[in-house]
């Protein structure tokens, strides 16, 4: 088989999914935002459908630029994000804010999604602002503010922020879909080793200290202490060293040197050819985790599966047979 000869499955859009592709490479927002609607349904003929959406508007995606950025409840993400977001405005960009949140996959309940954040941003036309969906995994929930990345670019966004809260794998996930993953920090001593000892430092692209209007000299020090931090690990690109900077988001102090430094690090990894080979490679990864969650979905379903794991399980309970075994064996039965 020649490359380009990929059996993609047939693309036929009904005429009112047409539409809203059309609205949505238009840059009509209620397009936009009903697309998202559909990616977000669990029913399997919307699932079906968002799909076909999606192959369709991808030729258009890919011109933005991708940032996340993670930091605790109160680290003042939605500050500095609207603060961002009206500054690029300003300078005649158009931006898209979405939300990877952990908390709502498991509560339903959400730390970031509640209406009220970000009001200024959220009337301006330029800028496009969408919660979490509110149910179903932190890979569902992923996958789908994946997805809604792919739309807000065909839909003509430059500047594609995912805001994330910085608890437990979110991070990685977030880091996982974006060009530049940044942590926002407060300035408080010591909040570097925690994130060493979580892991988080090796996939931070920058770290901001935030607040640096409370105590300059305090902000000061942990400036130093993260920029140690930062010293002590290999950088995750060889063309680029994570860059520690200080803001003050409530002031909107440090705005353009945030802008800055994200200039520089897209054309350090645009010079050396690391820009278009990441996002490959994030991707295919993409591409092998659902095919992981299929199979995994797949063998659950199975018939045969179904009928022998709950004996299985018993079974590797109470010692009788090893992990392997029942593992090797299950896997068998899809084989007939
Ligand atoms: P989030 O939970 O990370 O989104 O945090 P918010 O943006 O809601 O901010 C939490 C609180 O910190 C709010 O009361 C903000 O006004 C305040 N805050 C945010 N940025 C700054 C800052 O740069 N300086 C000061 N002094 N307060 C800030």
């Amino acid at each position: 088989m020649n490359l380009g000869e990929v059996p993609v499955r047939a693309n036929i859009l009904s005429a009112g999914d047409q539409l809203l592709v059309d609205g949505v490479l238009a840059g009509q927002r209620r397009a936009l935002a009903k697309a998202i609607t559909l990616i977000e349904s669990t029913r399997p003929d919307h699932q079906q459908r968002a799909q076909q959406v999606l192959n369709a508007i991808l030729p258009s995606t890919g011109k933005a630029i991708r940032i996340g950025i993670s930091g605790v409840p109160g680290a003042g993400k939605s500050t500095f994000i609207e603060a961002l977001g009206v500054w690029l405005i300003e300078q005649g960009k158009k931006l898209a804010v979405l939300a990877v949140d952990p908390s709502s996959s498991v509560s339903g309940g959400s730390i970031l999604g509640d209406k009220t954040r970000m009001e200024l941003l959220s009337q301006r036309e330029e800028a496009f602002i969408r919660p979490s969906p509110s149910s179903g995994s932190l890979g569902g929930v992923a996958e789908k503010s994946r997805e809604a990345l792919l739309l807000c670019e065909a839909s003509g966004y430059d500047v594609i922020i995912i805001e994330t809260v910085g608890v437990g794998q979110s991070e990685t996930t977030v880091a996982g879909m974006v060009d530049m993953f940044c942590l926002l920090q407060l300035p408080n001593a010591g909040d570097d080793l925690q994130a060493i000892k979580k892991g988080i430092v090796e996939i931070a692209d920058m770290v901001i200290i935030n607040k640096a209007d409370i105590d300059r000299q305090a902000t000061a020090v942990v400036r130093a202490q993260w920029r140690n931090a930062l010293h002590m690990l290999r950088p995750a690109s060889p063309n680029w060293a994570p860059p520690v900077i200080t803001l003050s988001a409530l002031h909107k102090e440090g705005i353009a040197e945030f802008w800055e430094q994200v200039e520089k690090y897209q054309a350090a990894l645009k010079s050396t050819g690391e820009f278009d080979a990441k996002r490959q490679h994030q991707a295919l990864s993409w591409m092998w985790q659902l095919i992981d969650s299929g199979l995994r979905q797949y063998f659950r379903h199975h018939p045969r599966v179904q009928e022998n794991l709950p004996a299985f399980t018993r079974s590797v309970e109470e010692g009788h047979t090893t992990p392997a075994a029942a593992a090797y064996a299950l896997l068998d039965y899809l084989k007939h």
